[in-house]
């Protein structure tokens, strides 16, 4: 997974090429690369083959290894929304159960979610994660 501020001719973007599955996926939080493969996510991918090494490393924690603030901060940005709500689903937990023990609506979580895979970061985002890692942690259904 690798991961980038691109600067474009009208803004700064948020890119990402995620190669951790069977295909190959992209996300850039410009209008054109919703579904990725925008031209912002083909210079990441020519400034990684190009120079791997000026890229920084970032080593993904468990979560009993998260003591400071930037611990959890690069936690939070490790472990996406989604991910979490699968790890949640599979513990018993629907995600519209989920929202609904926090009070959201179940929309505004999928809005959230799918926010997150665009590189597009609603400001609910961190919070919400925070809540389902918590649960995670404490809650246990076996359906
Ligand atoms: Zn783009």
């Amino acid at each position: 997974m690798i991961t980038a501020k691109v600067h474009g001719n009208h803004g700064v973007y948020t890119v990402s090429i995620d190669a951790r599955g069977a295909t190959l996926e992209s996300a850039c939080s410009c209008y054109i690369g919703k579904e990725g493969f925008c031209h912002h996510c083909a210079a990441l991918a020519f400034t990684y083959l190009d120079n791997p090494n000026s890229f920084q490393s970032i080593k993904k924690k468990k979560l009993s290894q998260v003591r400071t603030l930037q611990d959890l901060e690069t936690y939070l940005k490790a472990n996406t929304l989604e991910t979490l709500l699968k790890e949640l689903k599979a513990k018993g937990v629907t995600q519209k159960e989920f929202a609904e023990s926090i009070g959201m609506n179940p929309r505004q979580l999928s809005s959230i979610k799918s926010s997150e895979l665009r590189n597009r970061y609603y400001n609910e985002l961190g919070a919400t994660k925070l809540a389902c890692i918590w649960m995670i942690e404490h809650i246990k259904i076996k359906k």
